[in-house]
């Protein structure tokens, strides 16, 4: 359930008529809605509510500041893949004692600035990750705590470039090879043992590839612990799926409740990393129509958002549903939609059967909360977008739409260029 609904025919975030925002802050915009974001977060964390566990909100998947303050006052922690997404954690005010962070390729400066805050988990993806840390904990003189993250070898039957959890995937460590490495960092001075982690993909619509995974998940518990290990957090990471089509991804609880009866005999706390299924259907990106091209092969709705802005459907082929933010009674039309990047691959949709809508009207891309603004970039020299919360009947731009000045701001013209 989310909160951007059709009333009179006009789309509303919450109680703000969707054409207002766009008129007072311009498109195109990302509105999210803080009553969509906290019922996604409370679903999702509650169902877990029965046993030990931290609700990890995966920061890669929407960064901004207001909504990870909202997941840290909700009582949630984060998971973070590099050293600007802990400052904006430390920044969002949670503490450290809730962060973990995962990523195949930490720096020695990442690494210090973690170990210095104190953060509750490394999930270590090498071997040779494990010595740099072992090595650094020594050098500032404290101990870092960590999980392996085990790579269990399932397919998650997703998209390719978001499946994680295969052997000719770059993350984790085999999980054949993980008992051997489990055994050499619990030697290591400067490191403590205290989980194992995993995380098998995203858009997961299915519960069998989590539950493949446990079950392999398990014996390695048990195989370490026989070894005098102790493990005390089990980190399933994220990847559970939303509907951004005709998907029928399972509901939190009944994800929830698979994993709680996979795990309770464990005597672990549960660490859980999600991020789309909090986010992706909080938010949606609102664009005007700027031109419609009637082609002999195709008709084209060129609207003002690009590939830099929402790249999904550019690199996954992904699917959003697009709607006109008035619904016009005009029919509808078979069409491209597509943005003002010079790049074939700069659409929102294919041969899509959407609203006849005219030059100044307003589309909305719909599930665009999550990898949407985080993965935006500057390209063809476009300031981001603004992003806006709603709250009832009233929002706030929660990032203000870059300036040409931005754009240029931190460049230099060397004098023997001139
Ligand atoms: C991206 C990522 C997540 C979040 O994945 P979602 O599919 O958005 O839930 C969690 N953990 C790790 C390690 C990730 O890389």
């Amino acid at each position: 359930m989310d909160h951007f609904q059709y009333r009179d025919n006009r789309l509303y975030a919450e109680d703000v008529p969707v054409e207002k925002i766009a008129a007072e802050v311009g498109t195109p915009v990302y509105i999210y809605s803080h009553a969509t974001l906290m019922r996604h977060f409370l679903t999702f964390d509650r169902a877990f509510n029965q046993v030990d566990h931290l609700t990890c909100f995966s920061v890669k998947s929407n960064s901004n500041l207001a909504l990870l303050s909202l997941f840290s006052t909700l009582g949630g922690g984060m998971d973070i893949v590099s050293g600007g997404e802990l400052y904006r954690a430390l920044k969002s005010g949670v503490p450290p004692r809730r962060i973990v962070y995962s990523g195949v390729g930490k720096t020695v400066a990442e690494i210090d600035l973690a170990l210095k805050t104190g953060i509750l988990m490394f999930n270590i993806e090498s071997p040779q990750e494990l010595e740099m840390l072992s090595q650094r904990a020594q050098a500032l003189d404290v101990v870092a705590p960590i999980a392996l993250r085990v790579n269990p070898d399932v397919d998650p039957k997703t998209h390719p470039y978001i499946s994680t959890g295969l052997k000719m995937n770059k993350f984790g460590i085999n999980i054949e090879k993980s008992r051997q490495e489990y055994i050499r960092a619990a030697k290591m001075p400067g490191i403590k043992v205290i989980g194992v982690d995993f995380h098998i993909g995203s858009q997961l619509t299915s519960l069998e590839p989590f539950m493949e995974a446990l079950v392999r998940i398990r014996y390695l518990i048990s195989v370490l612990r026989a070894e005098g290990l102790s493990i005390q957090y089990l980190d399933i990471g994220g990847g559970l799926g939303i509907t951004y089509n005709l998907e029928e991804p399972p509901h939190p609880d009944d994800y929830a409740q698979a994993i709680i009866v996979g795990t309770e005999d464990l005597g672990v706390t549960l660490i859980m990393e999600p991020g789309r299924v909090i986010v992706g259907n909080a938010g949606i990106l609102v664009t005007r129509v700027l031109y419609i091209k009637r082609g002999e092969a195709k008709n084209f709705i060129i609207v003002d958002a690009g590939m830099n802005d929402l790249i999904r459907p550019s690199i996954y082929n992904s699917f959003h549903t697009i709607r006109a933010v008035d619904q016009p009674e005009s029919g509808t039309m078979i069409a491209d939609v597509v943005g003002p990047i010079c790049e074939s691959g700069d659409f929102f949709a294919k041969d899509r059967e959407v609203p006849v809508v005219s030059p100044g009207q307003l589309l909305s891309i719909m599930s665009a909360g999550a990898y949407g603004f985080s993965m935006s970039s500057n390209y063809n020299s476009r300031p981001r977008a603004a992003e806006v919360m709603t709250h009832g009947a009233e929002y706030r731009v929660i990032r203000e739409r870059e300036s040409y000045d931005d754009l240029t701001r931190l460049e230099t013209v060397p004098n023997w260029v001139e």
